[in-house]
């Protein structure tokens, strides 16, 4: 069953705007929210912080010590607390696909199936969301944000 994404539009727009900044290297960051309590609910996105500051390129993006006390300091993921539930970062002009290094950071970083890798491409739009699961790495589902219009 492919994991279910809620994504705040405020986030929505956060991320598309800082995406979009810079289109010649890979941007990124983290999403903080609640994950899924059980199969079925859906991981809510409720915040984004941008790590202007990470390395990259045109086609990689690192995140260091730096990037990663980000996240610490939001503390451990746990049900129905706050937490990261992912990340996102941009393929300026590329695929959407999951990268080499991208399926590492998700394989050794967000290996719990209800943790999102969110990748959009800020040139044309295309974007894609995935998972870790058991089989390796799998698409995830987009879903309205509870409160959203239809
Ligand atoms: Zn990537």
């Amino acid at each position: 069953m492919p994991l279910r994404v809620a994504i705040d539009d405020a986030v929505e727009r956060a991320v598309r705007a800082f995406l979009a900044a810079d289109t010649t290297r890979e941007r990124g960051g983290f999403l903080v929210g609640r994950l899924a309590a059980r199969t079925g609910d859906a991981t809510e996105v409720r915040a984004f912080i941008a790590c202007p500051d990470a390395p990259s390129t045109a086609v990689s993006l690192t995140f260091r010590a730096e990037e990663w006390q980000l996240v610490h300091a939001h503390g451990p993921v746990a049900c129905g607390a706050a937490g990261i539930v992912g990340w996102v970062h941009s393929h300026p002009s590329m695929p959407v696909e999951m990268s080499g290094r991208d399926l590492f950071i998700q394989r050794h970083f967000f290996s719990d199936e209800r943790q999102v890798a969110w990748i959009r491409d800020p040139v044309d739009g295309g974007e894609a969301l995935w998972h870790w699961t058991d089989d390796g790495i799998a698409r995830a589902e987009r879903v309205a944000a509870e409160g959203a219009g239809p």
